[in-house]
């Protein structure tokens, strides 16, 4: 505590945070933050100064309980008061009529002091042994303390120098250092992204898609079942031991499960549910045939060859008799899916697993095209592969820290920037991409913040259009394709995770939909730059406090709960998961019954259907109308905590009530 500063970090060139996000033009050094408490002449052009507050008896607004501020900014004039219209707490000095959205930091000395340990908001991994809890990774190479680190307007190469910042909005919170604490560990030995690789990279997966399509048309008359070619690369990097970021390169079993089951489920035809009784009628003929064409064409066991043919000729009967409702059809259909279908599964069952096994072959084969590449790329600039990363010399405990990249990346300005209306447009050879300007800005604050290599922003577009590049290429080409493999919890919530349960980390995420500086994402090589811890899979928190929200991806849920489970059972430090998964109860995910049943799990609610939000798969693209949707499914909430997390962050009713308001749309409040 020595080196601590009593002092709130107030930085009076803070960026602009205006209610809405949207930063007004030519707004640097007009510093805008929350109303303060005594505000009271509204200001039109100021919409962050029109903030309605909880006001009390007298006029002026009441502050809220300040358990959670540390004594010393209790001391110095600190207080916190609630935002009606954001719907979210901010904080007020009464001495200094200073006001911020996030808890106010006590300023550290990083040359003693590098990691703000002795500051209150950070935890002491070893309380005791001061050596050993002194984290000393996340601070850049240079020394410098990151909030000193300049950045060059020019390079961006922007044509006006108004950038706002948006280190400051309640759109995300990256004032909140971590409580996060991991080992220490090796760094990245992937190569850097390439602007020439990704686009590469894009069209390889494109023509995977295809085949993907052909395969199944050709092989099984079917389409391609929607999105699974997208669970599928999830599906695959569960298991995949292989270098590149986005092929499935080195796995145990080829056949892929989620694509198995996907495609085993649109066999012999793809069945929606029907609107009409003449729709059902047509679904029951369509499935007879096509059961009958398979086991016809494919054989199969001969009992199994007799059922399928005695049933569907039982159903040409009954069809050919009845003058049925909508529900016999369905009970029909339902009854002759069950008779058939196991044989029909076996009567496919080779063709789909050579589906599978194509497609692993064909996208190791890319993959091993793309590295040769990217390889020969970076020898041009005398960069070349380093194969085997430097392990740390000690196994110290840290608080986590972005993923270190170490082979340096080539200077490649070849990138070109523009503005639309709110969109930024990064070009590179002829292929441009959005980016809602918020968000390009929100890129920036995260890289200022974890970015290790790049001071200047030299690579930095180069690094955003990779990245944007690689994101649209694992979530797919259709119009909302991917939408429900990243959908985000709202605002309000996670604020609240932070707030009453301490969460400081999303175990999944992307640099575009973070919340908190720290997170976990799919992508070490690309996302690593903006702060990104790596896969969650390869993450092994001792203490935190985390939030999950995993994409629909069977088999990667499923995962996860094994691997909480793991780094619960072998931490004895304060260690909490709180897992919001889709209650999918029919038939129940295998994910969802193992969070249900876990020894770890100290709670679980629920958040009925179309009685909270999600935001946007897409809210780096689309419009600020379409941001929130409503969830038309449940979503299950089960903290898993292990005893010293549940003494800390336990799921106390008074907690869990707050985090059910937090989750209501904000009309029904
Ligand atoms: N961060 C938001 C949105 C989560 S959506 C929230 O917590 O509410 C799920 C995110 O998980 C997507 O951005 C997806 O890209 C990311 N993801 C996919 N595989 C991952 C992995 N193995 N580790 C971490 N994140 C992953």
């Amino acid at each position: 505590m020595a080196d601590v500063q009593q002092a709130p970090m107030i930085d009076k060139t803070l960026p602009d945070k205006s209610g809405d996000g949207i930063q007004s033009s030519g707004t640097n050094g007009n510093s805008k933050s929350p109303s303060t408490p005594d505000q009271t002449v509204p200001d039109p052009n100021k919409k962050v100064l029109q903030h309605q507050t909880s006001v009390g008896s007298m006029g002026s607004p009441e502050p809220l309980p300040s358990d959670d501020l540390p004594e010393e900014l209790l001391q110095i004039g600190w207080r916190k008061y609630w935002s009606k219209r954001e719907n979210m707490p901010y904080y007020f000095n009464k001495i200094t009529n200073e006001s911020l959205w996030e808890m106010p930091q006590l300023l550290h000395d990083p040359t003693t002091d590098p990691l703000g340990i002795g500051s209150d908001q950070a935890p002491h991994p070893h309380v005791g042994d001061k050596r050993l809890s002194r984290p000393s990774i996340d601070i850049p190479p240079t020394g410098l303390p990151q909030h000193k680190r300049r950045h060059s307007g020019e390079v961006l190469g922007s044509p006006t120098a108004k950038r706002p910042a948006f280190a400051y909005s309640p759109f995300w919170n990256f004032e909140m250092p971590t409580n996060a604490v991991i080992f220490e560990r090796a760094p990245c030995v992937l190569p850097p992204p390439h602007p020439e690789i990704e686009l590469m990279r894009a069209q390889m997966v494109h023509k995977l898609r295809q085949h993907y399509q052909e395969l199944c048309h050709s092989r099984e008359g079917i389409d391609a079942p929607t999105e699974s070619f997208n669970r599928w690369l999830l599906e695959r990097k569960v298991v995949d031991m292989g270098h590149d970021p986005l092929f499935p390169t080195v796995c145990h079993n080829e056949v892929s499960q989620s694509m198995y089951r996907e495609i085993m489920n649109d066999i012999p035809v793809k069945l929606v549910k029907p609107k009409y009784s003449g729709d059902a009628r047509k679904q029951l003929l369509r499935y007879a045939e096509a059961a009958k064409k398979m086991i016809d064409s494919r054989g199969g066991t001969p009992e199994g060859r007799k059922v399928v043919k005695w049933n569907v000729e039982e159903t040409f009967t009954w069809l050919r008799k009845q003058n049925a409702v909508y529900e016999d059809y369905l009970e029909r259909l339902a009854h002759l899916k069950r008779q058939c279908q196991p044989h029909v599964t076996e009567a496919a069952k080779t063709s789909v697993e050579g589906i599978c096994t194509k497609m692993y072959n064909m996208a190791c084969e890319m993959a091993k095209k793309i590295s040769d590449k990217h390889w020969e790329l970076l020898r041009e600039f005398n960069i070349n592969e380093i194969q085997q990363p430097p392990e740390p010399i000690h196994r110290r405990k840290v608080f986590c820290y972005p993923v270190h990249m170490v082979v340096p990346s080539p200077r490649l300005q070849i990138v070109e920037m523009s503005q639309e209306n709110e969109q930024h447009l990064l070009k590179y050879r002829g292929e441009t991409l959005k980016i809602n300007s918020s968000h390009f800005y929100k890129l920036e604050q995260l890289y200022k913040i974890s970015c290790r290599d790049d001071p200047r922003f030299d690579h930095y577009l180069t690094r955003v259009w990779s990245l944007l590049r690689r994101y649209h290429t694992l979530f797919g080409t259709q119009p909302n394709e991917g939408l429900s493999l990243q959908g985000a919890l709202p605002l309000s919530v996670f604020e609240c995770l932070h707030r009453v349960f301490g969460v400081t980390f999303e175990c999944f995420a992307s640099p575009l939909n973070c919340y908190f500086r720290q997170y976990c994402s799919a992508f070490p090589d690309t996302d690593s730059y903006f702060g990104s811890r790596g896969p969650i899979l390869k993450f092994y928190p001792i203490s935190g406090s985390f939030e999950a929200n995993p994409p629909f991806c069977e088999e990667l849920m499923e995962s996860m709960v094994d691997h909480f489970e793991g780094l619960l059972t072998e931490s004895k430090e304060p260690l909490s998961f709180i897992v919001f998964i889709p209650e999918w109860r029919d038939p129940p995910t295998e994910a969802l019954m193992r969070l249900e049943s876990s020894p770890f799990k100290r709670k679980q609610v629920i958040l009925p259907p179309y009685e909270h939000e999600y935001r946007h798969g897409f809210q780096h693209i689309c419009s600020k109308d379409d941001m929130n949707f409503k969830a038309v499914h449940g979503t299950l909430v089960v903290f898993l905590q292990n005893d010293a997390g549940f003494q800390r962050w336990g799921p106390t009713t008074e907690r869990v009530k707050e985090l059910l308001i937090s989750a209501k749309p904000r009309e029904s409040l």
